[in-house]
């Protein structure tokens, strides 16, 4: 089993006075913070043991008790009635930022050694502890009780005293098969949050090779994200090659409206209010308004892909990697918009990528190179078209492909998706790996039926082909029987 963790956001329903009172007790916690990790650089020994140890040893150097009545640096010079819980979670933070200091600490020293060895200059600063505290108040059990759906009591330091006050939450209710964390309180902006860490236990369907090689049930989502109305093209195949589904999100050109309607704005203000002040934001609030629902829109495709490849028991996720930004002419909005699309598809993917993790499947990248101008049946050149256009030469972003060589008829999209899942079968396959492109000339005089399938390659002639023999298993020829079409009409042109 492996653990998948995610935070759930509550937004606070806070009056004024809760927010002094959340302010204060995060003061107090992160001079409690700072006064422990104070404490652990002059017992520098306290790292060397586990957690549960140091905070043993914390405690007895620090905390006043009947059998410990003069601890060597007493709590209580910082404040009096520290409650227990609260005391621990400081110390717990404490120690994951020493922790953390010295393995810097350590590695920064080896590298001076070692370059001191060398005869290297070494310019490198040596890392700082930490400045100032900034740290969230984490609850402990025992710092919080009553919690509902919609309300929690929790127990903080208003400045004055400790006291438990109720406070009412919104946002989206814990799932029910969970383990819960010790939830913080964040501060963003003016608003108070409570973030619940959960831990859920996932099925472990092992590292993406193992799957793709002894697993033949094993399916793999693969996605093809693009800037146009399809924004994200997924199909689900199985390690074999068999496509079980497809789906397309679309969407595309409503964001990309929006967008350019917005952008389209804030050129119309520039262009009024002439030159900006340096290192000012301007048009604050249309910016924001991109911003959210560019991230929203993100988060939605992502999840949907996600789903969709669960709902088929798909384990793994295929992207390709993010290619260059073309850079756009025309407008500043059209150009703008085409940028702000561009980093949209890599939200999406980083999204997908953590979401997916939760549910237990792994995702993998693949080389973005001719993805979309390769056919997913033969691997040849395709033509791309719009409709109604002449069945020839390739247009970038039209949304019909037809390839020469096999009969593939289709959409470009969709076999791009293909094409993606291919490659990443083929990375655990080599022997599979796609021929190399060759350019389909207009003059091949191959007569390709409309309506030739992908799955339907002549299998008798393939087994006859070179390479087939030389690999037993059933698992490689069912891989060949997809690939070959193509080859018979080059090897017939070939010979005759
Ligand atoms: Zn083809």
């Amino acid at each position: 089993m492996a653990k998948a963790t995610t935070t759930i956001k509550h937004i606070l329903t806070s009056t004024p006075h809760h927010g002094t009172w959340f302010a204060a007790n995060q003061a107090l916690f992160n001079r409690v913070v700072s006064f422990y990790f104070d404490v652990i650089q002059s017992h520098i020994i306290v790292l060397d043991h586990s957690n549960k140890e140091a905070l043993t040893i914390l405690e007895t150097l620090t905390h006043a008790t009947k059998r410990n009545p003069s601890p060597v640096m007493p709590l209580s010079k910082i404040a009096e009635d520290i409650p227990a819980y609260f005391r621990r979670a400081a110390i717990h933070a404490a120690l994951g930022s020493a922790h953390s200091f010295h393995t810097h600490l350590t590695s920064w020293k080896q590298r001076k050694e070692k370059a001191g060895i060398k005869g290297k200059p070494f310019h490198e600063r040596p890392p700082v502890p930490p400045r100032s505290w900034q740290k969230a108040a984490i609850l402990y059990q025992g710092m919080w009780k009553e919690r509902t759906k919609q309300s929690i009591v929790i127990k903080v330091w208003t400045g004055a005293c400790w006291s438990w006050i109720k406070v009412r939450m919104t946002g989206r209710q814990l799932p029910v098969d969970v383990e819960l964390g010790s939830p913080c309180l964040v501060c963003k902006g003016t608003r108070w949050w409570l973030h619940t860490p959960i831990e859920r236990h996932v099925h472990n369907p092992g590292t993406i090779e193992k799957q793709m090689t002894t697993h033949a049930h094993t399916s793999l989502c693969a996605v093809d994200l693009n800037i146009n109305e399809n924004l994200a093209v997924c199909t689900v195949q199985t390690v074999e090659g068999t496509i079980l589904a497809t789906k397309f999100i679309r969407g595309g050109k409503r964001i990309a409206g929006f967008r350019k309607r917005q952008l389209g704005r804030i050129a119309r203000n520039r262009s009024r209010t002439g030159i900006m002040a340096e290192g000012q934001q301007d048009n604050g609030d249309l910016w924001k308004k991109i911003r959210h629902v560019d991230e929203k829109c993100a988060h939605r495709i992502s999840a949907r892909i996600v789903q969709f490849a669960q709902q088929h028991q798909a384990t793994i996720l295929v992207f390709e990697h993010l290619g260059n930004l073309r850079p756009a002419k025309g407008t500043y909005s059209s150009r703008s918009n085409t940028k702000r699309a561009y980093w949209m598809k890599g939200r999406i993917f980083t999204y997908a990528k953590y979401k997916a993790y939760t549910m237990g499947m792994l995702t993998s990248r693949v080389s973005p190179r001719n993805t979309s101008r390769e056919c997913a049946c033969c691997h040849n050149l395709i033509v791309r078209y719009d409709a109604g256009k002449p069945v020839e030469g390739y247009m970038p972003g039209a949304p019909l492909a037809f390839c020469l060589e096999c009969g593939m008829k289709g959409n470009a999209d969709r076999n791009a998706s293909l094409v993606i899942g291919q490659r990443l079968i083929a990375r655990y396959h080599p022997k599979e790996k796609p021929q190399t492109l060759r350019r389909v000339s207009k003059d091949t005089g191959v007569v390709v039926s409309q309506d030739a399938g992908c799955e339907e390659g002549p299998s008798i002639l393939v087994a006859g082909h070179g390479e087939s023999n030389e690999h037993g298993t059933a698992h490689d020829v069912r891989f060949r029987m997809d690939e070959p079409a193509s080859d018979i009409p080059h090897q017939l042109r070939f010979l005759f």
